[in-house]
């Protein structure tokens, strides 16, 4: 079977982590919301919160609000907030409301945010309640996409992971892919994999709540994200197995997540190659062209997306990159082992985040390119430094061998950009 992809020398995964915890500059887990709606096509997701989440998600969301929409903010009053009014009375009348108002709704998420969990309102009695009210028509679950609790990508995390528990039971072999991934590149995966002769493949957030995913002992899955930890404990509970994995970035790291799942259905090498080896060449291709820019230039990663580690091995590995410093909000290494082990030792891995001490490592260090979030973004580009905004990662298509020329572009273009303004400035 294909051989994994190997590092001469050690990797990360015994390196000592940084941990330290201070001030952090991170969206909350609704951004989850922006592109789960489009996933999910008979999905609402009522955010119980504030104004400010409520434009958060108008802003983040666009062009959306020309569409019928998929998600809505229930708006915290101040009398609520202080108590006054029976928010799970308010509640329901919104919930009654909507539902009769959109019987295209067959599932609702009711999702926590800062101030919901602020005056502690239970969302998981109220999931239950309106399960009861309203069922068998809808299914209603809860999960927090709040600042306090949440980073931008765990939204997403806690709103899988509360999928997990009321899917069917099957005892049927199969393959469940998870993650929610734009259509285009989840058809490439599920292509891939059965022209291999892999099947069922079926997904996980599924398209529609009646579709016929179901879960047991006899399921295997594979994550295509590298945030989804509780969701990884969920369906462990459920009895299926995970299969461990490099992360699909860049032509090795898929090859390398493809070689995974194959091993577990016993492919033969042959047929491996045969289905891998068009698209790995158009990949190789493809990253070699952004690659000139990137090669032996500095990067480094705020804690953000989740997707560092993965991307530092990609970057490093494919493009030629140094990494100086790898900050991930949390590292786990039940997910990420694999990756770890292939990113070579040398950068400080950190989780967590005190920023300012980060800020000073940063401009200590004046890397040639930092990836980060928005906030932090501005500044650093005025004191002259290229920087990449950590959450197009998530908006934009870069799993797989399609998209990897497009993953390392997206890292080239701010520092072909960087390297333009310095020529005019000096011009
Ligand atoms: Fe802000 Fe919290 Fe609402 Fe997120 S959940 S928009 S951090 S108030």
């Amino acid at each position: 079977m294909t051989e994994l992809p190997r590092l001469t020398g050690s990797g990360c995964r015994d390196t000592p982590i940084l941990k330290q915890r201070g001030q952090r500059e991170v969206f909350c887990g609704l951004t989850g919301i922006i592109w789960l709606h489009r996933k999910m096509q008979d999905a609402f997701f009522l955010v119980v919160g504030s104004r400010t989440c409520a434009h958060l998600l108008q802003s983040a969301a666009g062009v959306m609000i020309f569409a019928e929409p998929r998600f809505g903010t229930a708006i915290l009053e101040e009398t609520d907030l202080a108590g006054l009014a029976d928010a799970q009375d308010e509640l329901d009348k919104v919930v009654d409301e909507l539902l009769s108002r959109r019987p295209d709704i067959k599932q609702l998420f009711l999702v926590g945010s800062c101030p919901s969990e602020v005056i502690k309102l239970d969302l998981a009695k109220a999931a239950e309640r309106m399960t009861i009210r309203h069922a068998p028509s809808v299914r209603v679950l809860n999960f927090s996409g709040s600042g306090i609790e949440t980073t931008f990508t765990q939204g997403e995390d806690a709103c899988l992971a509360s999928m997990v528990p009321v899917l069917p039971h099957t005892d049927e072999r199969q393959l469940v892919l998870v993650g929610a991934l734009p259509d285009v590149v989840e058809e490439q995966a599920v292509g891939l994999l059965r022209d291999m002769g892999i099947g069922p493949i079926r997904v996980l957030p599924a398209p529609r709540a009646d579709s016929d995913l179901g879960l047991g002992p006899n399921t295997v899955f594979a994550l295509t994200q590298p945030f989804l930890g509780d969701t990884l404990a969920e369906l462990e509970r459920r009895g299926a197995r995970h299969i461990p994995a490099v992360f699909p970035f860049g032509e090795e790291g898929t090859t390398a997540w493809l070689a995974a799942i194959a091993q577990e259905f016993g492919v033969d090498q042959d047929t491996f190659d045969r289905v891998t080896a068009a698209p790995r060449a158009r990949a190789r291709k493809a990253v070699a062209q952004a690659a000139e820019t990137l090669n032996g230039k500095s990067v480094f990663f705020f804690p953000d997306s989740q997707l560092e580690i993965p991307l530092a091995r990609f970057l490093t590995r494919e493009c030629g990159m140094e990494a100086i410093e790898v900050g991930a909000p949390f590292v786990h290494k039940g997910i990420v082992g694999l990756d770890l082990d292939l990113l070579a030792e040398g950068p400080t891995l950190s989780e967590g985040q005190d920023v300012d001490l980060q800020l000073q490592r940063c401009r200590d260090a004046r890397p040639d390119l930092t990836v980060c979030g928005l906030g932090l973004a501005n500044p650093l580009e005025a004191e002259g430094m290229a920087t990449k905004w950590a959450i197009e990662l998530v908006f934009t298509p870069v799993h797989f061998y399609e998209q990897a020329g497009d993953l390392a572009g997206l890292f080239s273009r701010p520092m072909r950009r960087a390297g333009l303004l310095k020529v005019e400035e000096t011009a």
